[in-house]
C-alpha cells in the first residue's frame, strides 16, 4: 500500500503572516492519514517547520542546487535545506526548467544532491500543450523518466509528479482516461526500470489546476497516489478540502 500524499507548492508566494495556514492545516488534519507536505519559498522553511513540528504536515523545498556549498549566488544547497527541518525537496518543476533552463540531466543532479542529505525528492515530469497535440506525450514522459530519473530510487527517496504543463495554473485538467495512461505509463517504465517492488512502491502524484472539486475524480484513478498542488494550496480552506478528498479514499 502506497501512502497518499497532497503536496502544496507555494512558489513564489508568502511572507510571514502566510505561515498561519500552516496552524490551521496542523489543527485541521491532526489525525490525517497521508503525508501532507508544504513547500514554501526558501525563507520561510524554518519558521515553516517550527509550525509544524510532531504533526500530519512537513516541510519542502522547491529546489536545490547540484553542489552542497561553494560559489553560487543565489542558491540554496540540499544539506542547508535538511539544516532548516525540510523533508522534501521539488526537482525539475516545469516553472524551473522554462525559467532556468533547467535540464534532465540537471534534475537528475539536484535529485541525488537531495539524496545526498536524505530529502525525498518530488520529481515532475510533464508534456506541454505542443507536445500533447501532436502525440508525443508518451515520449517525452519516457525521455525525462530516464533522463531526469536517477538510478538508485527508492520509494523511499522518490516521488513522481505528473503535471502537464498546460495544466498548471490554467484551469484545464486532462480527463480522467488521460491522467490514467500516462500514470499507468509512469508505473510501468518504473517496474520495468527499478523491477516490481520498488517501482510499485513509488508514488505519483498529478499536478495541475487541482481543486477542491475535482480532487475527489482525480484521485479515484488508479495509480494516483496524490496530488502536488500550486494555487490552491496557498490557503487552507482551499487546501484543506482536497488533503479531505485525499483521507477519505483511504478510508
Ligand atoms: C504546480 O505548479 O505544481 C501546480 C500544480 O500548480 P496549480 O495547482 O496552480 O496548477
Amino acid at each position: 500500500m502506497r501512502r497518499k500524499m497532497a503536496a502544496g507548492n507555494w512558489k513564489m508566494n508568502g511572507t510571514a503572516a502566510q505561515l498561519a495556514e500552516i496552524d490551521t492545516l496542523v489543527s485541521q488534519h491532526a489525525r490525517s492519514s497521508v503525508d501532507i507536505v508544504i513547500c514554501p519559498p526558501f525563507p520561510l522553511i524554518a519558521a515553516a517547520m517550527a509550525r509544524c513540528a510532531d504533526s500530519a504536515v512537513s516541510v519542502g523545498a522547491q529546489d536545490c542546487h547540484t553542489q552542497p556549498s561553494g560559489a553560487h549566488t543565489g542558491d540554496t544547497s540540499a544539506p542547508m535545506l535538511a539544516d532548516a527541518g525540510a523533508r522534501y525537496v521539488i526537482t525539475g518543476h516545469s516553472e524551473r526548467r522554462q525559467d532556468h533552463d533547467e535540464r534532465d540531466d540537471d534534475i537528475r543532479a539536484k535529485t541525488r544532491a537531495a539524496w545526498g542529505s536524505n530529502l525525498t525528492a518530488i520529481l515532475c515530469i510533464g508534456e506541454s500543450a505542443a507536445e500533447r497535440k501532436a502525440d508525443n506525450t508518451l515520449d517525452i514522459i519516457a525521455g525525462q523518466l530516464s533522463g531526469s530519473v536517477p538510478d538508485n530510487s527508492t520509494a523511499a527517496n522518490l516521488v513522481i509528479a505528473y503535471e502537464p504543463i498546460w495544466a498548471i495554473g490554467t484551469g484545464l485538467v486532462p480527463t480522467p482516461e488521460q491522467i490514467g495512461e500516462v500514470h499507468d505509463f509512469i508505473r510501468a517504465r518504473l517496474c520495468r526500470r527499478f523491477g516490481q517492488e520498488i517501482g510499485d512502491g513509488i508514488r505519483l502524484l498529478y499536478g495541475g489546476s487541482v481543486n477542491a472539486s475535482n480532487a475527489s475524480r482525480i484521485f479515484a484513478i488508479a495509480n494516483v497516489d496524490g496530488a502536488l498542488v500550486g494555487g490552491a494550496s496557498l490557503k487552507a480552506e482551499d487546501f484543506s478540502p482536497i488533503i479531505t478528498a485525499l483521507d477519505a479514499g483511504t478510508a
